[in-house]
């Protein structure tokens, strides 16, 4: 049964602007309780995040405490008045997660990956807890379907209150990044699904205590409903990530540093405006049409004359003065090459249909 991106719209029940924050890792009772009460005390965050079970790249790292930390969340809980939440990867966690008073589960990057993990997984939440919300982060590849289909497969399994991380994508030369944002795909996915709660991860996506604000800041000003930042007492003595965790106090300045951006307005000024840009829309539209039906024609004598569709040449000295042009016109370089490298492929597409067609 396909379920549609609508009724992951319609399963998006949580508040705009929800902090998540916690140690990547539960390492003790001691650090995980009292990290939580300081992130409490300090209004920090609305939720309190501690990993159990941590799925890492290369075997002999630290794989999370496992079970016995379970108690410790229940009891960070306890003592910090934080609702909690945690990573699940297997059915098994799900089972030792069950009745402990979790209140959040998130599905990690390398398990969104992964159709079969992912399935087993979503079938064990909708039997243990159906009705928790459940945080899937993108995969570790770009792959906008593959995200959506691990959405899929809870609400298939009758998980209803799903929301979605982005933490960056694992790509070849990522840096500055550990996991380089692709902001497109969340944007992207935001159109697909309106209501979905879309939170941004900085600590995963940039590695680095110092991307954390920006990347914050970035995600708040694109509207993301809010943030998963991972917060240790001594980062640098962390077992897990301690290049990318922040002292509670330190998270409590970083957050106050952050500008909020929630306003909605539907003033006659704004409407104007996007009435204007409907307009240039529609004629850029009419321009891009009429641009390419003279690309036919072109393509139609290059068939004449067996000429082949692509004049390289030609191609190189139209880009050169294109760009000169649009520089002038203050348009940015990487933009306008984007744009007129996707328009020529569109002109070789037409142009090689042409050049193909029976006659
Ligand atoms: C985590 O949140 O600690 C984690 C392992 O994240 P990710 O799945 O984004 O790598
Ligand atoms: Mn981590």
């Amino acid at each position: 049964m396909e379920i549609s991106t609508k009724e992951i719209y319609r399963s998006a029940v949580w508040p705009s602007r929800t902090v998540i924050a916690g140690p990547c890792s539960a390492e003790s009772c001691g650090q995980t309780v009292e990290t939580a009460c300081v992130i409490a005390e300090e209004k920090s965050a609305d939720i309190f995040r501690a990993g159990i079970w941590k799925p890492r790249t290369r075997p002999g790292s630290f794989e999370g405490m496992g079970e016995r930390a379970v108690a410790w969340l229940a009891e960070a809980k306890k003592q910090s008045g934080l609702p909690v939440a945690t990573e699940v990867a297997t059915p098994a966690h799900v089972a030792a997660l069950a009745g402990s008073g979790v209140d959040m589960l998130w599905v990690g990057a390398r398990t969104a990956t992964d159709p079969f993990a992912m399935q087993a997984l979503a079938e064990a939440i909708g039997s243990y807890m159906p009705d928790i919300p459940v945080f899937v982060k993108n995969p570790v590849n770009p792959d906008i379907e593959l995200w959506i289909g691990a959405m899929q497969r809870l609400l298939q399994a009758g998980v209803t209150n799903i929301g979605a991380i982005h933490r960056g994508f694992s790509v070849y030369r990522s840096a500055p990044y550990r996991n380089a944002p692709i902001w497109q795909i969340p944007i992207e996915l935001h159109r697909r699904c309106p209501g979905l709660a879309i939170i941004h991860d900085p600590s995963h996506t940039g590695g680095q205590v110092s991307l954390i604000a920006p990347l914050a800041q970035k995600a708040l000003d694109m509207g993301f409903s809010g943030l998963m930042i991972e917060s240790h007492p001594d980062p640098s003595a962390a077992l897990s990530d301690g290049g990318q965790q922040v002292t509670p106090r330190a998270l409590r300045e970083l957050l106050d540093g952050l500008v909020l951006r929630a306003v909605t307005d539907d003033s006659d000024s704004l409407h104007r405006l996007r009435e204007r840009i409907d307009a240039l829309d529609g004629q850029l539209l009419h321009l891009l049409s009429q641009r390419l039906e003279v690309c036919e024609e072109i393509g139609e004598y290059k068939k004449m004359k067996g000429m082949p569709a692509v004049q390289p040449e030609r191609y190189g000295r139209l880009l050169t003065a294109s760009l000169e042009k649009g520089e002038a016109l203050g348009l940015d370089r990487r933009f306008l090459s984007s744009l007129l490298e996707t328009l020529h492929a569109e002109s070789v597409r037409r142009q090689l249909e042409i050049l193909n067609r029976r006659d």
